[in-house]
């Protein structure tokens, strides 16, 4: 049968010469009726090869029928059935290379915007009273480390199947990245609060300024708790080793998103101020990139230039991150790699950069960059951020040496997500390294099913 074309909605967005001078949330969402319009493009194709695409596999085609028919909390709660943080989900997953790349109508029309509905839904959401629900205590107790979207996730399951759950963070809000990383301007932080506040409707407990493995160490938390959750994500900055790296205006990604984000310093009357470069270099090409130097415009400088050493086609950002980003003024040195930073009176000046060429395929497939020789430049930079990739925290390792780690640190875990320590499980970026939301809460999912099957609470 001929599908009758009908183009897909555009989500409206605030305009790039505005935006790019305030962290107000850049994409505005569907109304309601844009998002039962966009919701009618689904044809319920049998096979909903949409959902193949989903790594926790929410029912897609149901959704968004119920979605058509105007039934907002009853598509709410399929969608929450197996994805507890819609609103997140909706905003910051890589749909176009997940459920939207498998719609079947992404060749002829554009695929169906499902993360566009699946936002509107999750706020929808959000703005209902908590549900009064009986829930049987079942008298046993779990700490969860870390309130990122793996251990949120984690603590939801538990608490809803009368698990006494207390959530351990070390900084002073919860989140995780969504807080501290991904600026305000792609996830609003009310929106995190308020994912947050429904787990203590739930009667979660959430310890935070608590650092494990100082404060309190993985020994003292199983010797207190039934069992142990580590979701405590992919915190350590990676750096490039070059020289000048230790001058002061170089930031990781980390430390500059962190400052901006958690501490406020974007407010002017922060009390924790951050720098504000006027030449600002940010190295790397990932979507940590793009969310720093998105930052560092909104933050007032004058040029903001992204430095990869490979080119445009082999950017590991999501394309619409990469639009936004050069929609507002981000300029992209492909082919460019910086070899050393200058400095005067201890704060970088400028970086010496060498032009690259893209050689023999390495392991992962890519084509290695290869420098090319005498192509060295200098260009001026008072402020430098790295946003080369991070690694897990040896923190926790350090305090447990029970615990079995891999390359770069990571937690090795069987196919329950147990840890080498019987009874501590894990997930999210501490198991695989910097990864997405989506996979750190289908991690947290399973780790909770395990342990509720530990205490003969789940089949
Ligand atoms: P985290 O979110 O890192 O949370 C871990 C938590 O544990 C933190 O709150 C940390 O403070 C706490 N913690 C760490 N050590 C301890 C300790 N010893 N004691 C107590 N608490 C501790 N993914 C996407 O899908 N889409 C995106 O657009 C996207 N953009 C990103 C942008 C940025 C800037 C960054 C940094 C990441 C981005 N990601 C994105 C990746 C995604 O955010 C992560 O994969 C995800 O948050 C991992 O979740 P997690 O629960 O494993 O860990
Ligand atoms: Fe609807 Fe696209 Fe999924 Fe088919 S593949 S059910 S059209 S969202």
């Amino acid at each position: 049968m001929a599908i009758e074309k009908k183009q897909r909605n555009a989500i409206p967005e605030q305009e790039p010469f505005v935006r790019a001078h305030n962290f107000n949330e850049v994409a505005l969402g569907f109304t309601a009726e844009l998002a039962r319009d966009e919701a009618s493009r689904c044809l319920g194709c049998k096979n909903a090869p949409c959902m193949k695409g989903c790594p926790v596999g929410v029912r897609i085609p149901e959704f968004l029928a119920l979605v058509k028919n105007g039934e907002y909390e009853k598509a709410g709660e399929v969608v929450k059935s197996t994805n507890s943080l819609p609103s997140v989900c909706g905003r910051v997953c890589p749909q176009e290379e997940q459920c939207e790349k498998n719609c079947v109508r992404a060749k002829i029309d554009g695929a169906v915007s499902i993360g566009g509905v699946e936002r509107f839904v999750g706020d929808f959401m959000l703005t209902l009273p908590p549900k009064a629900r009986e829930i049987m205590p079942s008298g046993k107790r779990v700490a969860v480390v870390g309130s990122g979207p793996s251990g949120l996730t984690c603590a939801a399951q538990l608490a809803a199947a009368g698990v006494d759950v207390t959530v351990f963070e070390a900084f002073h809000k919860t989140g995780g990245v969504l807080v501290y990383g991904i600026p305000e301007f792609r996830l609003p932080k009310k929106l995190v609060e308020a994912e947050a506040n429904k787990l203590k409707d739930l009667g979660v407990k959430f310890e935070l300024d608590t650092v494990v493995g100082k404060t309190v160490t993985i020994d003292e938390l199983t010797a207190e708790y039934d069992a142990v959750f580590i979701g405590s994500g992919a915190g350590l900055p990676m750096f490039m080793g070059i020289p000048g790296e230790n001058l002061n205006g170089v930031f990781s990604a980390n430390e500059y998103l962190t400052r901006v984000n958690l501490m406020g310093a974007y407010d002017e009357g922060a009390i924790t101020p951050v720098q504000r470069g006027k030449n600002v270099i940010v190295v790397g090409a990932g979507n940590v990139a793009m969310d720093a130097a998105r930052t560092a415009l909104r933050m007032g400088a004058e040029t903001v230039t992204v430095v990869y050493r490979r080119g445009r086609e082999e950017m590991p950002a999501r394309k619409e991150e990469i639009r936004h980003a050069e929609q507002e003024g981000v300029r992209f040195a492909f082919l460019t790699n910086p070899v050393r930073f200058d400095g005067e009176n201890g704060w970088v000046k400028d970086a010496t950069c060498v032009r690259m060429e893209l050689g023999e395929p390495d392991a992962s497939g890519r084509r290695s960059p290869v420098p090319v020789e005498g192509s060295e430049f200098t260009v001026p930079a008072d402020m430098v951020v790295v946003a080369l990739g991070t690694s897990p925290n040896p923190l926790i390792k350090d305090s447990c040496d029970k615990l079995a780690t891999a390359k770069r640190g990571i937690l090795v875990v069987d196919e329950d997500m147990m840890t080498s320590v019987d009874g501590i499980y894990a997930g999210g970026d501490a198991v695989t390294g910097a990864a997405t939301v989506i996979l750190a809460m289908g991690a947290g999912r399973k780790a909770a099913h395990s342990i509720l099957k530990r205490f003969g609470l789940a089949e």
